[in-house]
């Protein structure tokens, strides 16, 4: 299995990263975990066929998360008419604001999306969905709660692979590193910040608490990116990780 790094910057698109999105690959097949506005441009360059895209799996409603849906939505009706199911996974609501979001940024497009064999599933805090061999468990975690903010993990060909979302410190993010090969937490500082995100000197004290093989960050501003003498492992974009 194999993670490829979309984009693993803030919403600013400080120091050119793309926003949030990473690309887990099996067996030809892609799931999505979040897809930030510039995923489709990124998955472009990464030469991915859309069509094998089985899944995407939205943490939360903040545009630098699920704002690239409708570009990847209007490439399947026009560019490369889709055949394939394509799965959306999110929070409460996925439908309705991913339609939503396609009429704002295309007008007269929402409509023309019942022309592709989308399904829509919505998930909850400490359920885990059962999506064929896919296994998808959520936990709430904190940041701005209108954008119903959750942290991933997917279970799939026997590995399991977090994600946080955006957050600031939450318990919740211990049940979803537990047991995993990879987990990715956002920092998006390097000090404390008030709510939301966490920071650099937050997770020196507290990352001891994650139970992952491996720990890698995202969502960083530059005084996080640019730091030396830096204790974890910072994603980059086009990053391949071997899981
Ligand atoms: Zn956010």
């Amino acid at each position: 299995m194999e993670l490829t790094v979309l984009g693993c910057g803030d919403a600013f698109g400080n120091g050119g990263r793309n926003n949030t999105s990473f690309l887990v690959t099996e067996a030809g097949e892609h799931v999505l975990i979040d897809c930030g506005a510039s995923t489709l441009i990124r998955l472009k360059y990464e030469k991915i066929d859309l069509e094998a895209i089985s899944t995407i799996v939205i943490s939360h409603f903040h545009g630098d998360h699920y704002g690239g849906i409708p570009f990847i939505l209007i490439s399947s009706l026009f560019e490369k008419p889709r055949k394939n199911p394509l799965t959306i996974v999110g929070p409460e609501g996925v439908k309705k604001r991913v339609y939503e979001l396609q009429e704002a940024m295309y007008i007269g497009t929402a409509d023309q999306l019942d022309e592709l064999d989308l399904k829509f599933v919505e998930y909850k805090h400490e359920e885990s969905l059962s999506l064929g061999d896919k296994s998808i468990s959520v936990w709430k975690v904190e940041h701005s709660p209108p954008s119903l903010p959750h942290g991933i993990r997917l279970e799939w060909h026997g590995k399991k692979i977090a994600f946080s979302g955006d957050t600031s410190w939450t318990e919740n993010l211990l049940p979803l590193s537990r047991g995993t090969d990879l987990f990715i937490c956002e920092c998006n500082f390097q000090k404390e910040v008030s709510f939301g995100h966490l920071s650099y000197e937050e997770l020196l004290r507290k990352h001891q608490l994650f139970e992952t093989k491996s720990l890698w960050l995202n969502h960083m501003a530059n005084e996080v990116f640019d730091a030396t003498d830096f204790k974890f492992n910072r994603l980059y974009d086009g990053q391949k990780i071997r899981i």
